[in-house]
């Protein structure tokens, strides 16, 4: 006791950058795995991208003027280059990124997904995290409405695979580039009217970029933007039959939405479509996934044009909605704790559990020695289905003794070779 109290008064881990325990890993392992699968079922293949970018890619897609770029990159200077390089806070910068630097959006259009941790200089609290995860998918080279349509009817069969209820996606479009800037004049005319009314941060924002100033998170400031212009008002013929077709393929689907006009999306590279899914489960940080289409971003990064459309999950978020909704954690036990005592017991042990490993087993054998009443405690903590004995007696007739954990059932004695057939896991999931 005395020493892990010495621990913590050691070296801690960064603030807001958390360690996942086992416990909570096996609950991460089981998402991973759900989530990969569902990607597949939809022909995403899987990108993998550096954590590190330079400073300028971050800058020029996700925009100047953003909460993410102002105030919340983790940004430093290379020592030895002198460049100045981020951690990434986000990951479609780079995945359009990687795209254009090895020309795959010459070979046709790509679905793809990535997954791992980005970084962002946030006050840390419940559901946000100075490093947290996403999923991301990412659809290149099609101009939509079918692949906008296809990310929520994705998302929504993902809450479902998870056993995630109590979630509501709402929607919305940013029109194409004219639209906005119909709409851009018509804002900047509202709230310079209101000008007083204005928080810090939006009057800096009011020339540079007035529609971040509709995702203020700032209280104050809610009445004001209730009140402001709708984009919906200043859309083209063009924007409205895409966000009308979007909607055709989600009533065709079942999936449930409303029309948010308010929502804008924190990041500059958006147009067309935006969407978020919500939830009252999880507070103040209540947004699990969002996405939309960004069109002009491949070309705005020296790419060719290229239509595309992406969403990212937290999933700190949906592992925490996942447990408020009840969606049990996967167990996943070993099937074998091997016990074994005796010089010879010892060395037929080693080759048991290879062999068993060998026949898809998973095999813990116990380590540190002791006896058998301290590894039979050690095999029942350790939530394995069976306990595999292995005694001087059995390692002389290279037998081994089978007592069931998990189940009632009489201990029994077998060849390892037969043991497998026996004990195989029955996966809990079809
Ligand atoms: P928020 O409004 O909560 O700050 P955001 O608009 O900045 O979210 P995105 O950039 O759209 O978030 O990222 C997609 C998803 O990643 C979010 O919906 C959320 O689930 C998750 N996420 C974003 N920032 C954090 C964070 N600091 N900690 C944990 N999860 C996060
Ligand atoms: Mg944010």
């Amino acid at each position: 006791m005395a020493r892990k109290g010495r621990f913590v008064s050691g070296i801690q881990a960064v603030r807001g950058m958390g360690d996942v325990l086992p416990e909570e890993g096996a609950r991460w392992d089981g998402f991973e795995q759900t989530a990969r699968d569902w990607l597949e079922a939809y022909g995403y293949r899987p990108i993998r991208l550096p954590l590190l970018e330079k400073t300028e890619l971050f800058v020029r897609s996700i925009g100047e003027v953003t909460d993410i770029v102002e105030k919340e990159m983790y940004t430093f200077t290379d020592r030895l280059s002198g460049e100045s390089l981020t951690l990434r806070p986000e990951g479609t910068a780079s995945c359009l990124r990687a795209a254009i630097q090895h020309n795959l959006l010459y070979a046709g259009p790509q679905r793809l997904y990535y997954a791992g941790p980005m970084f962002r200089h946030e006050r840390p609290q419940k559901g946000r995290y100075r490093q947290f995860h996403q999923v991301g998918v990412e659809a290149m080279g099609y101009p939509g409405p079918d692949v906008d349509a296809e990310h929520v009817v994705m998302t929504a069969r993902l809450w479902r695979l998870l056993g995630i209820g109590d979630v509501t996606l709402e929607i919305n479009t940013l029109g194409g580039a004219a639209a906005r800037a119909r709409y851009r004049a018509h804002l900047v005319h509202y709230f310079e009217r209101h000008a007083g009314e204005l928080d810090e941060d939006s009057r800096r924002r009011l020339h540079a970029n007035p529609l971040r100033i509709l995702d203020s998170k700032n209280p104050a400031m809610a009445g004001l933007l209730s009140e402001a212009p709708r984009l919906l008002d200043d859309l083209d013929e063009e924007a409205l039959k895409h966000f009308e077709e979007f909607q055709e393929i989600l009533r065709e689907v079942g999936v449930e939405y409303v029309i948010n006009p308010r929502l804008v999306r924190g990041l500059d590279y958006y147009n067309h479509t935006v969407f978020e899914w919500l939830t009252p489960r999880l507070g103040a940080q209540g947004t699990v996934c969002a996405g939309g289409r960004y069109d002009g971003l491949a070309e705005q990064l020296g790419g060719k044009p290229t239509p595309a459309c992406g969403f990212a999950l937290g999933v700190e978020r949906v592992l925490a909605l996942m447990e408020a909704c009840g969606a049990a954690a996967p167990a996943l036990p070993a099937d074998v704790y091997l016990l074994h005592q005796g010089e010879a017991a010892d060395r037929f042990g080693w080759r048991v559990a290879e062999q068993l490993r060998q026949a898809g087993l998973k095999v813990i054998l116990h380590a540190g020695g002791g006896s058998f009443k301290s590894q039979m405690k050690k095999a029942d903590a350790s939530l394995a289905r069976f306990a595999v004995i292995i005694g001087d007696d059995e390692a002389q007739v290279e037998e081994v003794s089978v007592k069931p954990l998990r189940q009632a059932g009489e201990q029994f004695r077998v060849r390892p070779e037969e043991l497998p057939p026996l004990i195989k896991h029955r996966p809990e999931r079809a």
